[in-house]
């Protein structure tokens, strides 16, 4: 029976097992993480804001694959390298007929950014927006003591692509709320969003929709790139500084350790090189953020959820392809718009079809696009739960 491994439970990796899932092959398929869950992070501006709990911004691995009734695996080790077919994790090796690597991405911090510790942080991992979120939470706590809300507390944002645009807007429209409703202590509160470029590669209307909306809330844009941070400093490309009391580095991605420590082909920004069927190698395929992926005419795609998703179907049915001994697909990997959530019930929606949609009904169809995701794999991993629990109990 040929073995396949999904390394990655993310966006990627749970399409991958969802499709690998949907065929009656005989195959052992154990999907691995170095965490027991799948963070969906296109909803962590919520989190961050205190909007959602914890628990909607994960899928529990292990329920997940279990509900799936066919004898899939799930383990929990982190992956440092691949030697002759084999995986190699921390805790062990696991043998591969077929590896789908979907590792994803990590924040790329600026030097000394990370040192920085608990008051500057990333929001690309669980564990981290988390922090952010605490953070906030217990400043707006303290600030109902007349003399903390005196203060003024200075937070940047760094990076005006989708992740910090997102993150900036929610968390100020927070504040404002938060004001409004109990007392006059975030007034001090300001947020700057410092970025060269506002969703660079984004058409000109919808960058200007963004930008009024950043405006309005009261989100303060440095149009600059910051070149060093020192000592609770931004230090921009053209020598201002700008102080803060916490900054969050939304700044831009790079592979995770485990891809950069492999010897494949990668791109110049270290991600793995893929052909038209998303082969590493004869057995070994990428998706997500963890690869260079390319459309049709060879143009790179921006990495997102829908990338991820996309090219996860399209390795596993390359991998059902190889064990059937048929010829695999090339991928056509397609973005069918973008949804920027901007604070509150207001998101802009960038269709395919050359309009957009802002305001409320942005925002009822971007929380449509997460609902239609997430409820599914919500489902099915209760189903999992159900049948792990009827488990033990007949044990
Ligand atoms: C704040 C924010 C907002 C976003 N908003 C959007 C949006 O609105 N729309 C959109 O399309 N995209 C959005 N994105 C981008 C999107 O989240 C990513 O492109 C997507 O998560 C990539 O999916 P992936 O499967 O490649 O990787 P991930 O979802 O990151 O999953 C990778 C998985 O691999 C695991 N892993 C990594 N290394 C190892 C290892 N060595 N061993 C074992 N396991 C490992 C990780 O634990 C993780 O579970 C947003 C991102 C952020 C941060």
């Amino acid at each position: 029976m040929k073995k396949v491994i999904i390394l990655g439970g993310g966006y990627g990796g749970i399409k991958a097992l969802e499709t690998l899932a949907s065929y009656d092959e005989e195959m052992e398929v154990v999907l691995i993480d170095q965490h027991t869950y799948h963070y969906l992070q296109t909803e962590s501006y919520d989190l961050v804001a205190s909007k959602i709990p914890i628990q909607n911004t994960l899928i529990y691995l292990p329920t997940l694959v279990a509900s799936f009734e066919k004898g899939f695996k799930f383990v929990s080790d982190t992956a440092k390298g691949i030697e002759e077919g084999r995986l190699i994790c921390e805790k062990g090796e696991y043998p591969f007929d077929y590896l789908i690597i979907a590792t994803g991405s990590v924040t790329r911090f600026l030097e000394g950014f990370e040192e920085k510790g608990e008051r500057s942080l990333g929001v690309k991992s669980l564990r981290a927006a988390l922090k952010v979120k605490q953070f906030f939470e217990t400043e707006l706590f303290e600030r109902l003591e007349p003399q903390r809300a005196e203060k003024s507390f200075n937070i940047a944002v760094i990076g005006g692509g989708l992740s910090g645009i997102e993150i900036a807007a929610e968390m100020k429209e927070y504040f404002n709320r938060y004001t409004k409703n109990n007392a006059l202590t975030c007034g001090n509160i300001k947020i700057s969003l410092i970025s060269s470029h506002i969703l660079k590669g984004l058409d000109k209307k919808s960058q200007e929709t963004v930008i009024a909306r950043l405006h309005s809330l009261g989100v303060t844009l440095v149009k600059s790139r910051v070149e060093e941070v020192k000592d609770n400093v931004a230090v921009l490309d053209d020598k201002r500084e700008i102080k803060f009391d916490f900054a969050i580095f939304a700044g831009g991605i790079e592979p995770s350790v485990f891809v950069k420590n492999l010897r494949f082909e990668k791109s110049e920004k270290g991600f793995l090189k893929v052909d038209r069927y998303l082969r590493v190698t004869e057995n070994i395929f990428a998706v997500g953020d963890a690869a260079d992926l390319k459309d049709k005419n060879g143009k790179s795609i921006p990495p997102t959820a829908q990338s991820a998703e996309q090219s996860g179907v399209i390795a596993a049915r390359n991998v059902i392809a190889a064990i059937k001994k048929e010829s695999p697909i090339a991928a056509d990997i397609k973005l069918r718009g973008l949804a920027i959530a901007l604070g509150g019930r207001y998101a802009l929606v960038v269709t395919p079809f050359g309009f957009n949609i802002a305001g409320v009904a942005g925002w009822i169809i971007k929380k449509g696009i997460e609902q239609y995701y997430k409820i599914p794999l919500k489902l099915k991993a209760a189903k999992g739960y159900k049948l792990i629990k009827e488990c033990e109990e007949r044990e």
